[in-house]
């Protein structure tokens, strides 16, 4: 996955460059984008590209639209955003067809180091499908093909993967900081490696678990997914989370890894999934009419100590339902402990993502991963299409 060519390794002085960028930003009722995160991510590809005189042309999807042009999934106030922040204008390509006689006409009429902006890729039914006529439209506006939205890496789409059979392909800055750390701390690690697995279901996780097993000096499980281990051990889960299907499964993996994965010691109980519901702590079985909701204060100095010593960590998935402050503890302690290390702290998309950037801590952390379902699909192992696509090195 290392050796993949990146924007570096092609000339783009003078030529026609199709940028792939993640400008899937969330929008308020008035059109006025609320987090532009994905737009601050890609600008290091686009300023590199307009500074070395290339003739940058942008796309992306927003949301579902489900190949129809809809007005509220537009990418123009992103156009908007994006020329305020490269103070220079950004061409709107505003043709529903995506490929039409506008964006034609504003290609044609490039100068070097200008950026025009497509329409959103999904109003086209053919770019979910990856069907080629869609991805030889997008390939005639350019010479060479930049992929730099990670967070659709794992899906193989017109504007990602089909267009880079028709020109040469190669990573931009934000995939290849995505490729480098998700890749060197899966695969080549500075040890030890921790990994730290969390979320709500051992079945959505069964192959990060398998994966990372094979790669990890550790693997702490937390949040929801630990009752059916719990369960496995012979435990009482209560009223908790519980995945019986995968009892014999979680049993078969605590065999099987010994004292690699570690588990929580003790749970933040509630009477009710709210908020406001009576707590205890508890240690073994969780009692009938208790549901664990967070790890607790011993689990956290447990998982603290095993921490200390790691070089590289992985985490995915929160300790607790950290949505609700009364079981963010767990969640929150794990990520100042992740801010504090003299390790290489990789953040794997979803939810993680959110509970770091809720503590506050998401510039403390090596690398934030920019696609949640991307991100686990190379924690599993797997090759993403959107990157086999690129041409190696
Ligand atoms: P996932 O998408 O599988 O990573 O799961 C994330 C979700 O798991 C979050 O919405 C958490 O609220 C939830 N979660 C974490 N721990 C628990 C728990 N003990 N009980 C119920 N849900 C949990």
């Amino acid at each position: 996955m290392l050796n993949k060519k990146t924007l570096e390794d092609v000339e783009v002085r003078g030529k026609r460059v199709l940028v792939r960028c993640d400008f899937n930003v969330p929008l308020d009722a008035d059109g006025n984008i609320t987090d532009e995160n994905r737009i601050v991510g890609a600008m290091p590809t686009i300023n590199y590209l307009v500074e070395n005189g290339a003739k940058v042309i942008l796309c992306s999807h927003m949301g579902k639209p489900k190949g129809e042009p809809v007005p509220s999934m537009s990418l123009a106030p992103v156009a908007k955003r994006l020329s305020e922040k490269l103070g220079k204008e950004v061409v709107f390509a505003a043709d529903n067809e995506v490929v039409g006689e506008n964006a034609k006409a504003a290609v044609a009429a490039m100068a070097e180091g200008d950026v025009v902006l497509l329409e959103n890729t999904r109003y086209r039914k053919e770019e979910t499908k990856n069907v080629a006529e869609f991805s030889a439209e997008l390939a005639s506006l350019a010479d060479v093909f930049v992929n730099d939205a990670f967070g659709t890496a794992h899906r193989a789409h017109c504007s990602n993967v089909g267009v880079a059979e028709h020109l040469p392909a190669v990573g931009g800055y934000l995939i290849n900081k995505e490729i480098e750390f998700l890749g060197n701390a899966v695969n080549n690690p500075v040890r030890p490696l921790v990994a730290v697995l969390g979320g709500s279901k051992v079945s959505s996780k069964i192959s990060v678990i398998e994966n990372l097993l094979k790669k990890v000096d550790k693997l702490i499980i937390g949040g929801g997914m630990a009752y059916t281990f719990k369960a496995a051990m012979g435990q009482k889960t209560g009223n908790s989370l519980l995945e019986t299907d995968y009892i014999e499964y979680a049993k078969k993996m605590l065999e099987e890894a010994g004292d690699k994965i570690v588990l929580p010691i003790d749970t933040v109980v509630a009477d009710d999934f709210n908020n406001d519901a009576n707590t205890q702590i508890v240690e073994g079985d969780i009692p009938e009419g208790w549901e664990g909701l967070d790890i607790g204060p011993k689990s956290i100095e447990l998982f603290k100590s095993v921490l200390a010593d790691a070089k590289t960590v992985v985490w995915n998935g929160p300790m607790g339902v950290f949505e609700m402050s009364n079981f963010a503890k767990g969640t929150n302690e794990i990520a100042a402990m992740l801010a504090e290390l003299d390790a290489v702290t990789v953040i794997g998309g979803g939810d993680s993502v959110a509970a770091v950037n809720q503590a506050g801590l998401g510039d403390k952390m090596s690398h934030i991963s920019t696609g949640g379902g991307a991100s686990l699909e190379f924690l599993e192992g797997k090759e993403l299409p959107g990157i086999v696509a690129l041409l190696d090195r």
